[in-house]
């Protein structure tokens, strides 16, 4: 989820809006306003609108406050995050890495729906000391909206902890069983497992509410649900990749022999007397003047050049420049790869060994290797 409009960073941590955002923002502010338009008949419809607003980007900046709460655990424990984003679906922290620890983990977590349970309470808190009793009707508006968001927050806390993975209850469940079983892979299958059950659940409660009693927030709801559906699948596949690459390093599945391709031949060239002769998949692009590789030719690349210009464009304005992408080395685990191609949106990794060019690690390469780990059952 990359963040289309920047805000401003807050602890250094940039937080920015997902196009998608507009949506939850809309049906926030519309149904705060019929919330208080109902609750407060006397209220002007300037005060209704004017506090739905408000009301709303207080909503938004507890959010930001949960997400912040996660980011710098996480940093706390030496993990990078990368920003904070909102969407459709609520907020999301791009923490860059898993917790090394099952300790780490459950706090990393837990302290999201902490901050909002606090936040939430406070809120209430002071409702109460603005002359609201618990069972009364708020009387001003300033009340009503410090009470509304002392609820949501309790709400978001209470849903947030429903264990199933990738929310942070399911989080939590996760580092409590990878702590009392050890083995990070079998927690992260049982949590992503509850995650599907809880998502299907979801789904099912929303649609019922949408069609049976005409609540738009039911289809936010299955919305939600099928969002998580597909996250905690991903979680399951990652979990049981993850357990045949452990151990395992980029040495043990890189192509090192690639084949040297001319800097100045044309791509056309390329295509017929390389890429479809011979089983090659691994092209490097030598500089004749510096005798070294320069970039790597990545065949899917090739399709979005016009192939009119095949035959005059020459390879090295098709390549990726080693110089400009991220590289890895020979001895670095293959998870932290697999971690990398999926944030660079990329199926190729060159591998640089002391400064020379040692390979590429493919994403095929990776599942060929898992997947000849499997059939001979290990
Ligand atoms: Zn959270």
């Amino acid at each position: 989820m990359r963040a289309q409009v920047r805000l401003g960073r807050v602890f250094g941590i940039p937080i920015g809006l997902h196009y998608t955002w507009l949506l939850l923002a809309v049906l926030i502010t519309v149904s705060l306003g019929g919330y208080f338009g109902y609750r407060h008949e006397a209220w002007s419809e300037g005060l209704v609108w004017g506090a739905a607003v408000v009301t709303g980007i207080l909503f938004f900046v507890s959010l930001i406050l949960h997400e912040i709460s996660h980011a710098l655990v996480a940093r706390a424990h030496g993990i990078p995050v990368g920003s904070i984003t909102l969407f459709a679906l609520g907020g999301v922290a791009q923490i860059e890495e898993d917790a090394s620890r099952p300790g780490a983990e459950f706090f990393m977590a837990i302290v999201g729906p902490l901050t909002s349970a606090v936040i939430g309470f406070a809120l209430i808190g002071l409702a109460m000391l603005g002359g609201w009793v618990p069972g009364a009707e708020p009387r001003t508006a300033l009340v009503s909206v410090t009470l509304w968001l002392g609820y949501i927050n309790i709400v978001l806390a209470i849903f947030n902890m429903i264990p199933g993975y990738p929310l942070d209850g399911g989080r939590v469940l996760r580092s409590i069983v990878w702590g009392i079983t050890g083995n990070v892979d079998k927690a992260t299958r049982a949590a992503a497992r509850t995650g599907q059950v809880v998502a299907v659940l979801l789904i099912a409660y929303g649609l019922v509410r949408f069609f049976f009693r005409a609540d738009v927030g039911g289809l936010w709801l299955a919305l939600i649900g099928w969002f998580l559906f597909s996250a905690a699948n991903a979680s399951y596949a990652q979990a049981r990749i993850a357990k045949h690459l452990r151990g395992i390093h980029v040495r043990d599945v890189m192509s090192a022999r690639c084949v040297p391709v001319a800097a100045d031949l044309s791509v056309q060239t390329f295509v017929e007397d390389y890429l479809l002769r011979g089983g090659h998949h691994c092209f490097v692009v030598n500089d004749a003047a510096r005798n070294e590789p320069v970039g790597i030719v990545i065949p899917t690349d090739l399709r979005r050049i016009d192939r009119a210009e095949w035959p005059t464009m020459p390879i090295r304005r098709a390549m990726r420049p080693l110089a400009g992408i991220e590289t890895v080395k020979p001895d670095e685990p293959l998870l932290g790869v697999l971690a990398l191609m999926g944030r660079q949106d990329t199926s190729e990794v060159p591998v640089m060994d002391e400064g020379h060019f040692a390979g590429i690690v493919t994403r095929s390469d990776v599942v060929n290797y898992v997947h000849a780990r499997t059939e001979l059952g290990s």
